[in-house]
Order: C-alpha cells, then sequence, then structure tokens
C-alpha cells in the first residue's frame, strides 16, 4: 500500500492533537503557578517529548529516515487508526475533565483542584494512557523502524521517569485526599497497573 495514506493519518493525527490542547495551553497560562516542580529531569523529559513529537513529522515531510522503511500492511494500518482514534478522544476527555489544572510539567497551579470526576474517575493518569494509545497507533502505522515507535520510546522514557515524581507532588499538596484516590484507582490502566 501507498505510504502516503499512512503519512496522511500521521498528520491527521498530530492536527487534532494539537487542536485538542492548543486552547488548554492557552487557558492554563492565565492561571498562576503555585509551585513549579520543574526539576532540571523534567526540562531533559519535555526536550525527549518533543522529539517523540518531531521524528515523525519529520519523517511525513523528508526521506530522512527512508532507510529504515518496509511495506505497510493492512492489518497494522487498521490496528493502528483503531489505537489512534481511541488515544484521541481520551486526549480529549482528560483535558476537558483536568482544565485549569492542567500543566505541560510538574506544577502545581493557584486554586488547584484534585479531579477525581470523569476519566480521572477509573485510572490517575488517563493523558498519558491516552498518549500511549497514540504512539502504539503511530507505531502500527508508520511503516518505518525508526519513525513508527519514535514516539512510543520518548513516552516510555518520560513515563519511567515522571509518574512517582508527579505522584509525590500530587501528595505534597492533597495529602489524604490523594492518598484515598490513589488507594481506589490504578495508574494507567483500570484494574491492572
Ligand atoms: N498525569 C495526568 C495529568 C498530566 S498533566 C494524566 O495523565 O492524566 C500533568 C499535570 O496535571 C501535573 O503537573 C499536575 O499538576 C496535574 N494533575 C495530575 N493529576 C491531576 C489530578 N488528578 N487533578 C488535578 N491535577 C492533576
Amino acid at each position: 500500500m501507498n505510504p502516503w495514506v499512512a503519512k496522511a493519518l500521521v498528520l491527521a493525527g498530530t492536527l487534532v492533537m494539537v487542536v485538542i490542547r492548543a486552547p488548554h495551553g492557552r487557558r492554563s497560562r492565565s492561571v498562576k503557578v503555585a509551585a513549579s516542580h520543574k526539576t532540571p529531569l523534567e526540562t531533559g523529559l519535555l526536550v525527549v517529548a518533543w522529539m517523540g513529537f518531531f521524528v515523525p513529522l519529520i519523517w511525513v515531510v523528508s526521506p530522512a529516515f527512508s532507510f529504515a522503511e518496509y511495506p505497510l500492511r493492512n492489518g497494522l494500518l487498521v490496528g493502528g487508526v483503531t489505537c489512534l482514534v481511541i488515544g484521541l478522544w481520551l486526549f480529549y476527555r482528560s483535558h476537558a475533565d483536568l482544565g485549569t489544572n492542567w500543566s505541560i510539567t510538574l506544577e502545581m497551579r493557584e486554586q488547584h483542584q484534585l479531579i477525581t470526576r470523569g476519566v480521572y474517575r477509573y485510572i490517575r493518569h488517563p493523558m498519558y494512557s491516552a498518549l500511549a494509545l497514540y504512539s502504539v497507533g503511530q507505531a502500527l502505522i508508520i511503516p518505518n523502524y525508526v519513525a513508527g515507535p519514535a514516539n512510543l520510546i520518548a513516552l516510555a522514557i518520560l513515563l519511567a521517569l515522571r509518574v512517582r515524581a508527579e505522584e509525590r507532588m500530587m501528595l505534597e499538596g492533597f495529602g489524604d485526599e490523594y492518598a484515598a484516590y490513589s488507594a481506589r484507582t490504578k495508574r494507567l490502566t483500570p484494574g491492572v497497573w
């Protein structure tokens, strides 16, 4: 199959993701940060995440990774689109539920509220689950050994080094309320982890 189908899907997915996030980025800038937990490690993780975001786009617009191409298969494409669509839906829902409490990094906002409703009722990190689904979708859709898994690898590094620090910050900020929330929810997958 023509890789342009995969390229169009990757571009469309990226566009939807940017459209979902843009208004939240603008809104969250208008709410003051009460306590920043942005360490040098966090800055490094954001750089890794941006690399994971851009490598698939470089694959779309240039032949930079042509040495790592393989043929596109229908089954992988269908599985990938399914993951991408569910991931984008969850990305939208988690932004809607988190509202102005969202930050791109580890920060507590003024009047920060602990959200435990909506998709946050089932898991503590639905936005990361959304990004995981989206990244698996990209890995299946992009017929390239470098560009395909780039986002997934970046996300795995981010999650491995951020989730515990984020939960420590939330526990510090919300105490027993967050401890009780943690006791009744899993992190990324309901009933599993
Ligand atoms: N880990 C969450 C949120 C990612 S955005 C998810 O995957 O859905 C990261 C910021 O969201 C953190 O800096 C923190 O300030 C905020 N945050 C995380 N969980 C939250 C919650 N349950 N309620 C309110 N804010 C939360």
